[in-house]
């Protein structure tokens, strides 16, 4: 089993547009399976693949409380949009931070099951903004590219300001070492 790993903005491969799936297969199926893994060990409620460096248009979802009623998504599509609604909305590629995004409130979304089918609903709430929140992913587009550009901003610099705390402390750590090795040679 591979083990993936969910990606950081500003990480660039966030960026990249996922291809549909062309046939379900049992690569299809286990990187479904793993997908949800990492989304129930991470605490999420949504991913899709693009976020674990797979450029393949999967999402799994899961909203239920007791986390045993996986939704998998291939290839999703949203048909019609309508109404408005504003959410609080965080997500596992930008981590410790959350904002109020607009979106849909009601879709109309077609998705290939794992088993082949094609299934179409119209879904409300939560589940709407999830879907539209994951198949930004799949097309490269994070939650905090909706923000105003102040936002994104002060955003970037606090992300770029804890990079620099943890590299700092990286090199401290090294530094501790190295004298420590000294301090045996000496
Ligand atoms: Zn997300």
């Amino acid at each position: 089993m591979t083990i993936l790993k969910v990606l950081h903005f500003p990480d660039e491969r966030l960026r990249l547009k996922a291809s549909p799936v062309k046939e379900i297969t049992s690569k299809i199926n286990n990187i479904a399976e793993n997908m949800l893994e990492i989304m129930y060990t991470e605490g999420g409620i949504g991913l899709a693949a693009t976020q674990v460096n797979i450029q393949k248009r999967i999402v799994v979802i899961d909203l239920s409380e007791s986390k045993n009623k996986p939704i998998i998504l291939i290839n999703p599509e949203i048909s019609k949009l309508e109404g408005k609604e504003t959410t609080q909305e965080g997500c596992l590629s930008v981590p410790d931070y959350f904002d109020i995004v607009e979106r849909a409130k009601n879709i109309e979304f077609s998705y290939r099951t794992l088993e082949n089918q094609i299934i179409t609903k119209i879904v409300d709430g939560l589940l709407a903004i999830c879907i539209q929140h994951e198949i930004d992913h799949l097309n490269g587009k994070l939650f905090i590219d909706y923000l105003s550009p102040l936002k994104r901003n002060r955003l970037k610099k606090k992300i770029r300001k804890q990079r620099a705390e943890e590299r700092h402390s990286e090199s401290s750590k090294r530094l501790l070492e190295k004298n420590k090795s000294l301090n045996k040679i000496l």
